[in-house]
């Protein structure tokens, strides 16, 4: 098997997969109220397409995929893709993130597409906060999505918690004894400079989690911790108990030089970094009839083009897409 290095020796084992950048939620970091520059459905990749796609990056040794956006569980047919991805040969490992806001009517049928494990955004559990942080979102829902993305036996569950100073700072006791009662792993995020709502939000309100982790460390007994998922989340369990607690840092700790990922978007954009604007498209490809050969030749020559790291603290204002778009 053919697999994917990058020029910096970093083997490509995970991909995240956008099925589209629209959403229910307008979480103010991330998507601008009365934003308009969403794609139309007929560019979105059909879930033949993303199959094909996903076939080609499991032959060169990707087993990890996860479904994100926008809001994944807004798309119609998100459950279709998700059963074609779960049946693809080599696909060990299928995941997805959401807001859970329709999570409750769709646990079932993602478990039974092959989806085990799930992280759910949440960054405040006052519904007022909840309420202004998302712009109308409902907690109940939310918290309802949660719950039976348990009974159905999604585990492990993340709570993603975007850590904020002056919007929800105040909250991360409060998060971490619900995720103990819940049996739910908590991790924090750091803002990222990533559109114009991520840039902003960042200036106003971006909190170390170096800050955050001495505060828990005053507060709870914390040794270092694994967990699964291939992500970059550095972890640490509350002594005695269940709890894992991840640390997400893109910006007070960059991860660049282990990061094993890139992203397509719902209009078959492959993405080569997060932070910078390398891109190949592979949806033209695609409808003009690209070979399975072809199709890895593209993909392997967009590798080739993965940049070293983000430079999120350098050039802050590179990004200019939103985080929607590709799925964070
Ligand atoms: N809608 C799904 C959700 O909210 O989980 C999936 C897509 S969302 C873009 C993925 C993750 O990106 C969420 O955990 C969200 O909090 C995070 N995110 C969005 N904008 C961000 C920003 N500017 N900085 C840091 N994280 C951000
Ligand atoms: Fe939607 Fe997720 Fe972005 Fe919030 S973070 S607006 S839930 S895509």
């Amino acid at each position: 098997m053919h697999q994917l290095v990058d020029p910096f020796q970093r083997r490509i084992s995970y991909l995240r997969v956008s099925v589209t950048d629209r959403c229910d939620f307008r979480c103010f970091y991330c998507l601008p109220k009365g934003y308009k520059g969403f794609a139309q459905p007929e560019t979105w990749l059909t879930p033949g397409e993303v199959e094909r796609i996903v076939a080609a990056f499991a032959r060169m040794g990707v087993s990890r995929i996860r479904l994100t956006g926008g809001e994944p569980l807004v798309r119609p047919d998100c459950l279709e893709i998700a059963r074609r991805i779960g049946a693809c040969d080599g696909i060990e490992d299928l995941s997805l993130s959401t807001n859970a806001s329709q999570l409750a009517r769709h646990a079932q049928g993602l478990y039974d597409a092959g989806v085990r494990r799930i992280n759910v955004s949440l960054d405040s559990l006052r519904p007022e906060r909840f309420r202004e942080i998302t712009h109308n979102g409902d907690l109940g829902r939310v918290l309802a999505g949660l719950q039976a993305a348990k009974a159905v036996g999604i585990d492990p569950i993340k709570i993603n918690m975007v850590a904020m100073k002056g919007v929800n700072d105040d909250e991360i006791g409060d998060m971490v004894e619900f995720c103990l009662r819940e049996g739910f792993t908590l991790r924090f995020i750091e803002t990222m400079p990533v559109g114009d709502s991520g840039r902003s939000a960042g200036d106003g309100h971006y909190l170390s989690l170096r800050q955050v982790r001495a505060d828990l460390e005053r507060r709870f007994r914390l040794e270092p911790a694994v967990m699964g998922g291939g992500g970059p989340a550095q972890y640490v369990r509350v002594k005695g108990t269940a709890l894992r607690i991840g640390f997400i840092t893109p910006i007070s700790q960059h991860f660049c030089e282990t990061c094993n990922r890139v992203r397509l978007s719902a209009e078959g954009t492959l993405y080569l970094c997060l932070g910078q604007q390398d891109r190949v498209e592979l949806r033209e490809p695609l409808r003009a009839g690209v070979s399975d050969e072809d199709l890895e030749g593209l993909i392997r020559a967009a590798i080739a083009r993965k940049p070293e790291r983000h430079e999120f603290r350098e050039r802050p204002d590179q990004v200019m897409r939103v985080m929607a778009l590709t799925g964070g």
